[in-house]
Parts: structure tokens; sequence; C-alpha cells
């Protein structure tokens, strides 16, 4: 394993002389060519062409690529193109960490082989013996299998290998990590010494290295993409969070990102539990795997993943190996691995085959270390991002209301009213309705808190409060404000009219859904000193609106959004800019989303 045709260490794969453009060049044998045409492949991925001809010539080659690169084509290709049908007895054996991978590079070996007539038997573990001692009688040329499997035909003689003149090491980092060596190592032992042998693997930690030393002969290294083993398809971000609270943090990523979908790792089966049970209930569509489930649903969930019925799915490692979710757009970190071949596995599972995916890992600071690392050793250099992320936080006030209403609602259900709650869920209105008793709701959550703040106001006068700049109509005692905001949200068709006269005719007294809305961004927010509560005190006393039509506030830490029906839009606008927050005048200006 001295000699390297395609240096992973200090060459890229751009240097590499055995680039390959097109299937043209591989002079394949027409029944491979037209199989390889059948299935859809059109070019060369960069795995296949970089290791087809040293594959092709009898060397040993140790490949560094993961799954999705086109690496099971990498061998399949060259192992049908090299044997011959008119052969017998097994010629290639090729072992991969899971029951899962092995049916999947079968059938795809399969595939390749189908004109050619190179059969291929899958061998593995809890399924029937002799069913796979008659698929392998029946003509396979090709054994793909799991470790623990092969070896039981081996030390039964069910099979025999001796003819195998190629062997695949097909995720062998992955078969390592999973503790097969021994399993391994007795395989390879049995087989004959006259042999080619092909490992892939995404990572090549010490383990590799040594069974590569013990194994293979002058191996060519052959890295798919340079020094960096992850996909480049891939973009990596990472968000720096403090470790506490860090499902909340999830949410609020979700809420920034809105993945399509996701597989979501964790480290230890007990968080996957609690991460999907506090999504499912932020309204996630979520689901867990790990261990503690039955493989029967483990099954079930794997199943409804892949048929995107489950759009985030929280996993242990363990528990998602061998699955494809090659479709998931996302890989998220909930807990930063603890080691970093676990991170190429983990991102790797997305950006398949020239799609994009996005990997995104939450790293608290004791993870800086491994992110250090991982720049260092990979060539991954993720970019920050911070959860200061206004339009992040905006959303997550719609999350926490709906906990909020779980919470507050979800455990029984309000007496008498199931029959109405009913009706209403199926009224052509529906949405309106339930908006309108949501803004009743919230509206009331407010008119409570506002009646807590003037004393609280009183306490802290000057600095946290939004004064009016000019002069403002005289100002009500308010402490009675609140209540007769409350009155106003009871009775939005006449109190606002009686207090403000001159106003009343064309304002709306409840936020008409028909009427086009905009937002209104003003430059300060809850750091600033502002307060949602006096701020709309201002606006109604500057414009003389009711409350109930100016619609949602959403304060954030430095900046705040309202919307108002369009006919208000201006007036609301000049308010604001007459309202001063700690001696600055706020300034107000279109949403960039209206
Ligand atoms: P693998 O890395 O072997 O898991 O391959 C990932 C996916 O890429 C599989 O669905 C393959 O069928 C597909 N694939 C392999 N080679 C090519 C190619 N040359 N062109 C297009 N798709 C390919």
């Amino acid at each position: 394993m001295n000699t390297r045709d395609c240096d992973t260490e200090q060459g890229t794969a751009a240097d590499l002389p055995c680039e390959t453009q097109s299937f043209d060049d591989f002079d394949l044998h027409r029944d491979v060519e037209r199989a390889i045409k059948e299935i859809g492949f059109e070019t060369p991925t960069p795995v296949q062409a970089q290791t087809y001809d040293t594959i092709m010539d009898g060397r040993d080659v140790i490949v560094m690529a993961q799954t999705g690169t086109g690496k099971t084509a990498a061998f399949g290709i060259p192992i049908v193109q090299r044997l011959d049908p008119k052969d017998k007895g097994i010629a290639a054996l090729a072992l991969t960490p899971t029951r899962e991978l092995a049916l999947q590079v079968s059938k795809e070996l399969s595939a390749i082989g189908k004109y050619r007539d190179i059969r291929c038997a899958t061998v593995y573990g809890g399924a029937s013996f002799t069913k796979q001692v008659a698929e392998v009688k029946q003509g396979a040329r090709i054994v793909v299998g799991t470790p623990g499997r092969v070896l039981d035909h081996i030390r039964s003689r069910s099979i025999s290998f001796a003819q195998v003149g190629l062997l695949v090491l097909d995720e062998a980092d992955e078969m390592l990590s999973m503790g097969f060596e021994k399993e391994i190592s007795e395989i390879i032992e049995s087989l004959p010494k006259e042999r080619q042998n092909l490992l892939f693997s995404a990572t090549i930690p010490d383990d590799i290295r040594r069974l590569t030393q013990r194994y293979l002969d002058d191996a060519a290294i052959i890295s798919v993409s340079g020094d960096a083993v992850a996909a480049k398809e891939i973009s990596h971000f990472v968000y720096l969070v403090s470790g506490q609270g860090r499902q909340r943090d999830m949410v609020r990523i979700l809420e920034a990102e809105r993945p399509d979908s996701a597989i979501i790792f964790c480290n230890t089966r007990d968080e996957t539990q609690l991460l999907a049970r506090h999504l499912k209930s932020a309204g996630f569509n979520a689901d867990w795997l790990n261990s503690d489930l039955s493989q029967h649903d483990r099954e079930i969930i794997m199943a409804r993943t892949r048929k995107e019925e489950i759009k985030y799915l929280v996993a242990t490692d363990v528990a998602a190996r061998g699955i494809d979710v090659s479709h998931l757009s996302h890989v998220i970190n909930y807990s930063f691995p603890d080691s970093l071949e676990i991170y190429i596995h983990r991102t790797g599972r997305t950006g398949r085959m020239g799609r994009q995916g996005t990997a995104i890992s939450l790293i608290t600071p004791q993870d800086i270390g491994n992110l250090y690392y991982l720049r260092l050793t990979y060539k991954i250099y993720p970019i920050e991002k911070t959860l200061v992320d206004d339009a992040a936080e905006a959303r997550n006030t719609e999350i926490d209301q709906l906990i909020a209403l779980r919470q507050g609602f979800g455990a029984k259900l309000q007496q008498g009213f199931g029959p109405l709650a009913r009706r209403v869920i199926q009224d052509v209105y529906a949405e309106r309705i339930v908006a309108g008793l949501l803004g009743a709701y919230f509206d009331q959550q407010m008119g409570a808190a506002l009646a807590t703040a003037p004393q609280q106001a009183e306490e802290k006068p000057a600095p946290t409060q939004a004064k009016p700049k000019t002069a403002a109509p005289p100002r009500k005692d308010r402490s009675a404000r609140p209540k007769a905001q409350k009155t106003d949200k009871k009775r939005p068709k006449t109190d606002p009219s009686k207090e403000k006269p001159e106003k009343k005719s064309n304002a709306p007294d409840t936020l008409d859904t028909d009427t086009p809305l905009e937002e209104i961004f003003i430059d300060a927010g809850r750091k600033d000193g502002l307060r949602i509560s006096h701020l709309m005190q201002e606006i109604v006393q500057i414009t003389g609106l009711p409350r109930t039509s100016i619609g949602k506030v959403r304060m954030l830490t430095r900046s705040t959004f309202i919307t108002v029906p369009e006919d208000h839009f201006s007036t609301v606008l000049k308010a604001i800019g007459k309202i001063e927050v700690e001696g600055r005048p706020l300034k107000a200006e279109p949403s960039q989303k209206s």
C-alpha cells in the first residue's frame, strides 16, 4: 500500500491522471453498456472515473468514498466486465456492514450484470440459510453479504468461496466500528491468497490502516474529492449554542431553516425520544428511531420515512445505520458526534448523486475542539450561523403560542364545547373562526399582561417606557387602559369608536381578513427597551385607531414587526415615528415582506 496513483494526502482528485469523463473510455462489453444505459447512468461519477482503470489492472485499491458517490457501481462495473459468464463458481465476494446495504448492493450488481448473465446472491443474518445456499447454487458469481452470515456459511461449508479472486470490503470503517474486525479477518484468512482486494471507506481510521497493512498488497489509494472525503454537494453549517435549552434551539433552527426533510442525529437513545416529543409538541412532523424499538417498529418508522410520511426523523447512529435516507435534504447533528468519522458518515447521508444536501450542527462550547479538528482533518469549513436570527425568532413566537395552547387546552376537552368544536372545524369559515378566537384569546392574554405593566412601569419609569415625542392626545389613566382595551376586544364594534369618534367611521373594529395587510418594520426591539404593551398604547393614543384594528405584533430583540390593514398603513407608520424609546425616536419603514 505504498504506491499511490491518486494521493489522498498530498494531491487532489483534479491532479489525477486516471480521470475519465465518459463510459466510452471504459471500453465496456456491450451487455454491460446496455445494462448501464437501462439503469440510467450516462456518465461515470468521479469515483467510477478514478477507480476503473486501476481496478481493471487487477490492483488492490483503497477508495475513500462514501455511500452516495456511486461507489457500488465503481466496483460493480469492473467486476461484471471482468467476469466470464461461461465460468462457474463464486468469483467475487463483497462484504457490507448491514443487511440493507447488502440488499442494495446486490440489487445494483444484478442490474449491471443483467445482460451479461452475471448473477448475484445475497447472504445476511436473520434470513433462511437454505434459501441463501439455493440462491448461490443457481449460478451466482458474486456473493454480497454481511460478515457474520458469510462466516457462518464458510464455517459450515454450505457455500464454497474457494474460487474467489476478488474481495470487496464495502463501508469498511462502518464494518469495523460495528465490531466485525474478527469476522472479517477470519473470512479473509479463509479466501484464496491470489486475489484482488478493493476496500471502500469514507474514512481511514487506525483500525482500517491496520487491516490494509495486513491484507492488502501495494494498494493504490484513491480519494474521490481530494483531501475532503465529504461529498462536495453538501453545505456545512454550524449554530453556536450554549447547550442550555437545546430542544428550543433546535425548534428555532428548524423554524429558520425550514428543511424539506431531515434526519436529526442524537448521541443517545433518550435524546431521540425527548427531542422528537418536543418537536411534535411544537407542531412538527417528527418521529424517533432508536434501538429500543423492536425490529418491526423500526421497519415501520423507516418505511414511513421513505414514503415521506415522517419529515424529521430523530435517530441514533446505530438505528440509522444502513437505512437509505438519501432523499432527505438535511442532516442535522443535534448532538455533535464524538468522532469525526461519525460526522462524515452522518453528513454523507445527504447530498447524494449531485443533489444538494445541507448539514447543520449545533455546537456547544464543548464541541469547539471537534469542530477545529473537522476543519483540520477533513478540510470541512462549516459556515457559522447564529441563532439571534430575527426571522427565526419571529416564527418562533407562533411555535411558542402553539405550545402554550397545547399546554393550556390539549390535555382534555372543554366540557360542553366538543360538539361545537367539531362543527367549527368542519365549517367553511373554520380558518377565520379559529383565527378570530386565537386573536381574542391572545389579546386577552396581552390585556392581562398590560394590567400588571403600569405598576412595573412606575417602579422603573423612564428607561423602559416608550414615550410620544410630540404632543399626543391626552393620556388616560394607564392603569385603566388595559381594562378598556380588554373591553374593546369583547365589544369591538362599539367601544373603540366611542373613544375616538372621528376616526371611527373608517376604522375597522376587528382585523378584517379580506383587507390586504401590510407589515411595518421598526428598528428597535426588546433589548432597546421597547415593550409591546407600551408601543400599542402609544399607537392607539396617537392614531386614535382601536387596538383591534392593528394586527399581530412580533417583537424581537432588536426589531419589531407590526401587521396593519393597508388603509391604516401610513397613519400607523407616521405614528410610530413620533414615539421615542430611551430618548431615541423609533424608525419605522415598510417591512421588506410587504
Ligand atoms: P452508491 O454510492 O453506490 O450508494 O450510489 C448512489 C446512487 O447513485 C445509486 O442510486 C446509484 O444507482 C447511483 N449511480 C451510481 N453511478 C451512477 C452514475 N454513473 N450516474 C448516475 N447515477 C449513478
